[in-house]
């Protein structure tokens, strides 16, 4: 060990995760004469790689225009739009190629390597930080940073012995970590508080009871001041799908100060207003042919999957169109584009968690992503409080962090 303590390092780069890595090779290949040293505090790098997109690694997003790539950021998107117009998915798409590892695009515009196996990509990251010289050492904890005359003199811990490292510059891609934001803090910085984004939605309600497996292609949803739409899928525990995790993400802060519970109001036929469901079921009613069917078994809309429809309509009971009055039809008009249902807690979405909050963004000059606080600090990937959906989104801003941090250091 005592090698690398005596050693000054052109960089550290605290964190050997996607952002870590990116930054590394980037810097090393640009400037191979510098002295970079990644420490992880895991015994190996990149772990959430590894575990991501059920171990696939949804790499990015097939989406190549930066002013649409930011409005899967619900945090961090005006910040990405320019750094996006230096590092974009597409970039990221010929990074990898290079290297010899193949992108697919799925129907829904994710991104996987080809082989389907999130190996691929920590490989290949892995061995082009080795080719380019950089130094990997794992199980070494950053405990503290402090500022001297050379730069960074950084106090680490390994198998059990404190001892400490000196960086002219540092790069800070510790993730979520909890206790590195707080060494970011401590440095000048401001910290906004973490708290979960992209989970699923507990609820336990009569209308979706043993329906678990049941989709709806596009629905509204509204939860305070957050409205969003997309595909909807019902769980043993409530609710999940597109449109709930987007729900789940631009609602993270709401929903954590209302502890996970609040009115979530569906418009199971998304482009319907109340009017416009009410004038379709009052042809339902008025149509002849209709008027001795019963409203549980003759829907009115093609979308509602007929098991939910029974159940939407149940409270009509084995009424015939023909005998709904009229407070019926209405209420059935409110049951389809405003049913109230109540969120009674927060589920885990297994194939991607993300936290959002972190290092202030106006604090970071997001061309260099170097620290406008600290001179020759700078900060990539998920320690920042940027977030996006699922999607390849989070992958993406530390490939583009990353590279931009790489860029400014070498
Ligand atoms: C289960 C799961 C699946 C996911 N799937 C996807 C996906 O398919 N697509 C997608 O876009 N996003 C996905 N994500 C999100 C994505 O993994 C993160 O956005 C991304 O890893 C952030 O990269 P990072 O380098 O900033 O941080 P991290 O990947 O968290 O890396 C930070 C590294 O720093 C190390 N570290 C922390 N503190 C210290 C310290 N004090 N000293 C030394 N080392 C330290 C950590 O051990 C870690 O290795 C997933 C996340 C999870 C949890």
């Amino acid at each position: 060990m005592s090698n690398f303590s005596q050693t000054l390092w052109d960089v550290i780069i605290a964190g050997g995760g996607p952002a870590g890595l990116f930054a590394a090779i980037r810097c090393a290949e640009l400037n191979p004469n510098l002295k970079i040293l990644i420490i992880e505090k895991a015994s190996q790098t990149l772990g959430k790689v590894i575990i991501s997109g059920g171990g696939r690694c949804n790499v990015t997003h097939a989406c190549f225009e930066p002013a649409k790539l930011i409005t899967y950021y619900p945090r961090g998107g005006n910040e990405l739009r320019g750094a996006f117009t230096r590092f974009q998915p597409k970039d990221t798409v010929e990074w990898f190629e290079s290297r010899n590892v193949k992108l697919k695009v799925e129907s829904d515009g994710r991104m996987f390597p080809v082989t389907d196996d999130s190996n691929t990509i920590a490989n290949c990251l892995r061995e082009s930080a080795k080719n380019a010289g950089v130094k990997v050492k794992t199980g070494i904890n950053l405990l503290d940073v402090e500022k001297n005359k050379n730069g960074f003199k950084l106090e680490v811990r390994s198998e059990g012995k404190l001892f400490y490292l000196q960086a002219k510059k540092l790069l800070l891609a510790t993730g979520s970590d909890s206790k590195t934001r707080e060494i970011a803090k401590s440095l000048g910085h401001t910290i906004i508080s973490p708290v979960p984004s992209l989970f699923t939605f507990n609820i336990k309600d009569k209308r979706i009871d043993g329906l678990a497996g049941v989709s709806v292609e596009n629905v509204k949803l509204k939860m305070d001041t957050v409205t969003t739409q997309g595909a909807l899928l019902i769980t043993h525990w409530g609710l999940s799908g597109p449109a709930v995790l987007r729900c789940s993400a631009w609602g993270a802060r709401i929903l954590f100060d209302k502890k996970y519970t609040s009115p979530l109001f569906i418009n199971w036929l998304a482009d319907y207003t109340f009017e416009s469901a009410l004038e379709v079921l009052q042809r339902n009613k008025d149509w002849q042919e209709n008027a001795k069917k019963k409203v549980s078994t003759q829907p009115a809309f093609s979308q509602i999957p007929l098991r939910l429809w029974k159940q939407l309509t149940n409270f009509i009971e084995e009424k015939n169109w023909g005998d709904l009055s009229k407070a019926e039809i209405r209420k059935l008009a409110q049951e389809l584009t405003a049913a109230n249902f109540v969120i009674q807690g927060k589920g885990i979405f297994k194939e991607e968690f993300v936290t959002c909050g972190g290092v202030k963004l106006s604090e970071v000059d997001f061309k260099t992503m170097q620290s406008k606080i600290v001179n020759n600090l700078f900060f990539a990937g998920e320690v920042l409080d940027i977030d996006g959906i699922t999607g390849g989104f989070n992958f993406q801003s530390s490939w583009t962090t990353g590279w931009l941090a790489g860029n400014a250091l070498g």
